[in-house]
């Protein structure tokens, strides 16, 4: 991929140099998250799905578009019975809003969705956020953020926690949902250290063997790889007899289940907890922004994989959550990225905890 083509993400009008200067060129957060080739990207289809991408137009002259507005406090507590879920912030990015973001809807009715709920269309603020289930003398963490591999308004975790009084040494156990850099990068810093150096790791078999196959990588295309060896480097980072990889559906740790939600990546999974009479759900990506995506279901993130899988899940797994009046907390939900979801018209509707 040549350094020309690399479009830049607009939370800052950075060129490409200074960002390579900044996160490395060879940090794959670089390719999956932050900046793709849109030729790679149309060239790679859904397998390039890892990265977030956005018109070339934003790469020449894009506008100022300022940065992401970052929750404080950046944690939000939630009592069930002897249990407690934290909503921990890592921060957020603001991507320009191009026609590529929804793959299967004019960008005039994306436009539109976002005004009528009182929200900018010239861009969209995607927040990143793990959760932390304390629950039987266990603390643990699902889905961990950037830690220092991120752009600038992300990374926020760690001062967070301590903000609440933990450690990130106190982490028992860490659960993945999907292998996504946003969701594992965290792990890792940039020294090659363990982020969580006394916890358990668990992460769903299928997501494992899906990006670590070296069918699945050689078969990529170039520019879609870097999610692959991304997963290698966190992966392979982590120790081996702490790393427990499980199947969808079985119960994880400290009562916490594990439910197959297949189609944003081919392991995607989703965690079920229950306690004092009130049910939670972490729903990771099966949406990404709930003002989008859970209004409207069946729009595609250009992220999901397997869109129509994901569509079909995502119906699903919210029906559960209604019928259940579970409390449902997002990766990718606005802060506190907890709250109801009730149906609205032909789709849902996130209400956020006061
Ligand atoms: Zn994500």
């Amino acid at each position: 991929m040549s350094r020309r083509n690399i479009s830049c993400l607009g939370y800052s009008a950075r060129r490409p140099d200074s960002a390579e200067q900044s996160f490395g060129l060879l940090n794959p957060l670089y390719w999956n998250v932050l900046m793709l080739d849109r030729r790679a990207f149309l060239a790679t289809g859904i397998a390039g799905a890892s990265a977030l991408t956005f018109s070339s137009v934003w790469s020449q002259g894009a506008p100022d578009l300022g940065a992401p507005v970052l929750p404080t406090p950046g944690f939000k507590r939630m009592k069930m019975g002897d249990a407690e879920v934290i909503a921990f912030n890592d921060g957020a990015i603001r991507r320009p809003l191009g026609d590529e973001f929804v793959t299967n809807a004019p960008l005039e009715q994306v436009k539109a969705l976002l005004a009528s709920q009182g929200l900018p269309t010239t861009h969209v603020d995607i927040p990143f956020t793990p959760f932390l289930i304390v629950s039987g003398g266990q603390r643990v963490l699902i889905d961990s953020g950037f830690a220092d591999n991120g752009p600038p308004t992300t990374g926020k975790l760690a001062g967070h926690m301590a903000a609440a009084g933990l450690n990130p040494a106190q982490v028992d156990v860490v659960i993945l949902s999907h292998f996504h850099g946003d969701h594992i990068n965290g792990l890792i810093n940039k020294a090659g250290a363990l982020v969580y150096p006394n916890a358990r790791y668990f992460v769903p078999e299928p997501e494992f063997a899906f990006w670590m196959s070296e069918a699945n990588m050689n078969a990529a295309p170039q520019a879609a790889r870097g999610a692959y060896q991304n997963a290698r480097r966190v992966m392979s980072a982590l120790p081996a007899d702490r790393l427990t990889r499980f199947a969808p559906g079985a119960p994880v740790v400290a009562g916490i289940e594990s439910v197959a939600a297949f189609g944003h990546t081919p392991g995607h999974t989703l965690f079920t907890f229950k306690s004092g009479g009130q049910g939670f759900a972490y729903l990771a990506d099966l949406t990404n922004v709930p003002s989008l995506f859970a209004r409207n279901p069946d729009w595609s993130v250009t992220f999901d994989m397997d869109k129509d899988m994901a569509r079909q899940t995502r119906r699903k797994m919210f029906d559960m959550v209604v019928k259940d009046k579970m409390v449902a907390g997002g990766f990718h939900f606005p802060f506190p990225a907890f709250g109801a979801i009730e149906v609205a018209g032909s789709g849902y509707q996130f209400k956020p905890v006061a």
